[in-house]
């Protein structure tokens, strides 16, 4: 009987020194979950992605101000730098422009030696009248509306008699030399230049394209009767109109101030007589010691004639 109590006893007592033991083995458990819930609560507020699971509440706020700041702080930094940049471009343009404005009022006043040196060129030549017959000017922003010339005949075509002479020993001298030209086109009067060519585009194309391909009555260097247009040989009448680039075309800018005669619209001067090179081989009379310092010079008529008179005719972006 009492080997039994003592067992009884005994699997009592083992039984609770084992649930002693299970007890004792939760408790450190829950001692050891408790530290790392206090070291893994600070960890996430430091490093968000190793969080895991207490971080989503806090890390959400955490990743959310720190984007905040610097979406905030960036925002500002940028547009300053952008605002100081087109200040810093701008400061130059605006440095040019007085350095210009100066330069034309200062050409007013100048003698006409003074302003060729202000454009690299040579004194021009003295004895120029520029109310003389020849220096009569038309371009797009200077119409002389309805001019009617001294008729007489130049190369075959109705021309002023002051230019007559010229064009005459110009185109004989350029068909002596082997290139046969003519002229076709010479004197046109206002109204034939409203009516039977800027009118018809205006019709067909409307009034701005027509003024981009025909010349506007009144700006039209014809209207002077001292302009002619040279086409070269006679196999094709369109293509002939234009023949630069030819020996023939070579020739009459070598030769074509020798009889009073410039090249009226060169190309790449369109600013001058302000309308697109139209009329490439284009001649114009102007007299013999101009024909030679315009030709000499790779100028326009329009700035030969600024040389002598600031304020004779106005060429927007220089007087
Ligand atoms: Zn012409």
């Amino acid at each position: 009987m009492n080997t039994r109590i003592w067992k009884i006893i005994a699997a009592l007592v083992f039984a609770l020194c084992a649930m002693l033991l299970a007890l004792g083995s939760c408790a450190p458990q829950d001692a050891v979950q408790a530290p790392p819930a206090q070291t893994e609560a600070p960890a996430p507020e430091e490093t968000a992605p190793t969080a895991g699971e207490p971080a989503p509440a806090e890390p959400a706020p955490a990743i959310e101000e720190p984007a905040e700041e610097t979406a905030s702080v960036l925002p500002e930094e940028e547009p300053a730098v952008i605002e100081e940049a087109p200040e810093a471009s701008e400061a130059p343009v605006v440095a040019e422009a007085p350095a210009e404005e100066p330069q034309v009022l200062d050409m007013a006043s100048m003698t006409p030696a003074e302003r060729a040196a202000a454009w690299g060129l040579p004194a021009p030549p003295e004895g120029i009248d520029l109310s003389e017959r020849e220096f009569k000017l038309a371009n797009a922003y200077n119409s002389i509306t309805d001019q009617r010339p001294n008729h007489s005949y130049g190369a075959g075509v109705v021309v002023d008699k002051v230019a007559s002479a010229g064009f005459n020993a110009f185109v004989e001298a350029a068909r002596a030399a082997g290139y046969y030209v003519t002229a076709y086109s010479g004197y046109v009067d206002y109204w034939t230049a409203l009516e039977n060519y800027y009118q018809p585009n205006v019709a067909a194309y409307g009034a701005e394209k027509a003024s981009k391909i025909t010349l506007v009555p009144g700006c039209n260097d014809h209207q002077t009767a001292l302009g002619i247009d040279l086409r070269m040989g006679s196999a094709d009448y369109e293509s002939s109109k234009d023949f630069r680039g030819t020996e023939a075309w070579d020739w009459l800018l070598e030769h074509c101030a020798e009889y009073g005669v410039i090249l009226r619209y060169p190309e790449g001067q369109e600013q001058w007589y302000g309308t697109a090179c139209m009329h490439p081989c284009h001649f114009r009379y102007v007299g013999e010691t101009a024909a030679r310092y315009i030709m000499d010079n790779n100028i326009t008529l329009e700035q030969f004639m600024l040389l002598y008179d600031w304020d004779i005719i106005y060429v927007p972006g220089v007087n």
